[in-house]
């Protein structure tokens, strides 16, 4: 099937990037299980490795199983092309590598998944490179915080793990006067909620392992390329602007256009950082993307149902899902995500850290996991699980405080999920 937009997006779910198989006529993306492929001669494979010629040289940089997933999230995000990675965190290094150089900064929201504050705020440094972290509901702090060095903006859409939403064109426009490039995380919010393209971002990333193939099977992520972005336009770019002398002073935006971020991901952070999906792993996200829409559909719906029985409960302090009619971000969410504010959300109990453990044991039907977007549901305590690296203050702001647990809310009938957190909440608070 061709790409044609003008296909409505669970039609798109179910067919973008797929043809029956070439070989076989096979009907469902066969899992090309295969680590290199063979070239027609010696002159093919001397155009192949020049980059004068597309097409498969071996599994660390292109397999049709992983291409067929990569034109398919390209298409959903409304995107030019996707570069797939072994993890969500190896998309996260995989986007900042070709902007980011010793000494050079991104400028993040406080409201992150707590691995990737670890990630920007520690690991990053090993490379010379920096975060910022500010809070994205003040944009003259985003303002403030960009510098000479800054090299891009980092934010997600529905954070983890408050669920709390951001107003990306808003931030998008700070990123634009400052010609810098916004990278999105869309992994709680998926393509169906939100299209961050749409609203200004450069670069949209997700954790595979999350709510795109939904059922707790795959490790993977995935980077999403606008093409909007002119890396031409000033000098803060080398690696997509200068020749690059790896591929014989080929200079990739010049050569690739709105491709070049694409181009450069395989042919540069693919082949040197080699943080790789394996065609098993694509074949199973490709597998869960087909009924995405109709999952989301029912997570948001679930979502919403346990959320205002939670806040009507008086063993609850306070419940922080943006899908709340009394969230402060009522109004943002009929705006900027009018599908749904997504299925994650942390909920603070009066008796504190005590009654949390307690809940997280008690329950039946939530498996106590550190994953989310899963088809079951799912709670943690983030603050001695994911956010433990992180400090009090830290915490506070990511809204992973001691007392607050975090609940992906999955699809199974939400009157069994509001019975079990019911038991669960009368032995945590006994
Ligand atoms: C899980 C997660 C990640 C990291 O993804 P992995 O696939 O576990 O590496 C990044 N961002 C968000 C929002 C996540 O939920």
């Amino acid at each position: 099937m061709s790409d044609t937009p003008q296909y409505g997006f669970d039609t798109l779910q179910i067919h973008a990037g797929a043809r029956p198989d070439p070989a076989t006529g096979a009907r469902q993306t066969p899992i090309y299980q295969t680590t290199a492929y063979v070239f027609r001669d010696a002159d093919h494979a001397a155009a192949l490795f020049n980059l004068q010629e597309v097409g498969y040289i071996y599994s660390r940089l292109t397999n049709p199983t992983v291409a067929v997933l990569q034109e398919r999230l390209a298409t959903l995000e409304g995107g030019v092309g996707a570069v797939c990675c072994s993890s969500g965190h190896a998309a996260q290094i995989m986007a900042l590598f070709p902007l980011m150089g010793p000494g050079k900064n991104v400028v993040a929201s406080t409201r992150l998944y707590g691995g990737t504050i670890t990630q920007f705020s520690q690991t990053i440094k090993r490379f010379g490179w920096s975060a910022k972290f500010v809070d994205f509901d003040d944009l003259d702090a985003v303002r403030e915080a960009i510098d000479d060095d800054t090299r891009a903006i980092f934010g997600e859409s529905i954070s983890n793990p408050g669920g709390y939403v951001t107003d990306i064109r808003a931030v998008a426009d700070v990123a634009d006067a400052a010609g810098l490039p916004l990278i999105i995380d869309n992994t709680s919010a998926t393509p169906y909620l939100c299209r961050p393209i749409e609203q200004g971002a450069t670069l949209v990333v997700h954790s595979l392992t999350k709510f795109l193939t939904g059922n707790g099977t795959v490790t993977g992520g995935v980077i999403v390329d606008s093409g909007q972005f002119d890396w031409s336009a000033s000098d803060k770019f080398p690696s997509l602007s200068e020749p690059e002398s790896a591929y014989h002073g080929l200079k990739f935006h010049e050569t690739f256009g709105p491709l070049a971020f694409t181009f450069h991901g395989i042919a540069v952070g693919l082949r040197d950082l080699g943080m790789t999906l394996n065609p098993q792993s694509a074949h199973y996200t490709l597998m869960g993307i087909e009924t995405l829409s109709l999952r989301m559909e029912r997570h948001v719906q679930n979502a919403e149902t346990v959320a205002k029985w939670l806040e009507n409960d008086p063993r609850v302090a306070s419940v922080t899902y943006a899908g709340l009619d009394s969230s402060p971000y009522a109004e943002r969410v009929s705006r900027c995500y009018p599908k749904g504010a997504g299925a994650l959300f942390t909920v603070q109990l009066k008796d504190g850290y005590d009654a949390c453990v307690k809940l997280v044991d008690s329950l039946e039907i939530f498996s106590h996991v550190a994953n989310l977007g899963d088809t079951r549901s799912l709670i943690i305590h983030s603050a001695s699980t994911t956010h433990r690296q992180l400090t009090p203050e830290q915490q506070e702001a990511a809204g992973a405080s001691p007392d607050m647990v975090r609940l992906s809310i999955g699809i199974e009938d939400a009157s069994d999920l509001i019975a079990d957190l019911d038991q669960g909440l009368a032995k945590a608070t006994a």
